[in-house]
């Protein structure tokens, strides 16, 4: 049985007074939160803010992005494994859609990104998904198999994955209020456990699949209740505390 994960990117949202304002309102409604890993990833500098407000909480929090070369250097603008578990980060966040299609992150980057965090004890939760005109030359599982196939490429990587959560996020449903079909993303996320099992069939069905793309307290008990969807992971609607809530106790079985 797989424990859902809720997981809020923030994005480069926030100052220090909403940070406050929105871990506040997360924790006064946790309690009724049961079965269900949550976690925040704000931006990095409001990272230590964090970590403070919800120590001793059940909600753990992780970075939007890490550097590839772990430790420390000579790195200009670059955080590194070793400061995110200097913050008591669980989770980091790899390959998202923005980083890969505005910064430019390959998928040969992000399989060492999520190599990275797993030598390290992070636990990468790595985006794959299809830009629209992707999904409209029928190339979906051809764009999510070659992402994937960059995390799998060797016995590193399979090994990599069994401390990893994947995110199955579709460009086009990313910020946009299109959501995808419940049946639309269950097909993506049968097809990447079965990619997957090609490789390592008990990681196949142990392995968090999470869905990401417009999810609202309105469409998460519905996608939740797909077979291979295990949670979410949720942009815009986590920054409300009352949204984020809705879509945790969404993800209760
Ligand atoms: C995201 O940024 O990973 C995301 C899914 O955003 P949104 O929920 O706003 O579509």
């Amino acid at each position: 049985m797989r424990r859902p994960l809720v997981a809020g990117n923030w994005k480069m949202h926030g100052s220090r007074a909403s940070v406050a304002a929105l871990i506040e309102g997360l924790k006064g409604g946790m309690a009724d939160v049961r079965g269900v890993d949550v976690a925040v990833c704000p931006p990095f500098v409001y990272l230590g803010q964090v970590a403070g407000l919800l120590q001793g909480t059940g909600i753990a929090w992780g970075a939007q992005n890490l550097c590839q070369v772990a430790g420390s250097g000579a790195y200009t603008g670059e955080i590194s494994d070793a400061m995110l578990l200097d913050l008591g980060c669980r989770y980091v966040i790899v390959g998202h859609s923005e980083r890969r299609n505005i910064y430019g992150e390959d998928d040969a980057l992000v399989a060492e990104k999520c190599r990275v965090a797993v030598r390290a004890g992070l636990t990468p939760i790595v985006c794959v998904g299809e830009l629209l005109e992707e999904r409209e030359a029928g190339q979906t599982e051809a764009v999510v198999a070659r992402q994937l196939d960059a995390l799998l490429q060797d016995g590193e990587g399979v090994a990599a994955l069994r401390q990893a959560v994947i995110a199955y996020e579709p460009v086009w449903a990313i910020g946009t209020g299109k959501t995808a079909t419940p049946a639309q993303a269950e097909e993506v996320h049968a097809f990447i456990r079965s990619r997957i099992a090609t490789h390592d069939k008990a990681l196949a069905g142990e392995i968090r699949i999470l869905y990401g793309g417009s999810v609202k307290p309105g469409n998460a008990a519905e996608l939740f209740g797909m077979a291979d969807i295990d949670g979410g992971l949720i942009g815009g609607a986590s920054l409300h505390a009352d949204d984020f809530l809705a879509i945790c106790r969404a993800a209760m079985s």
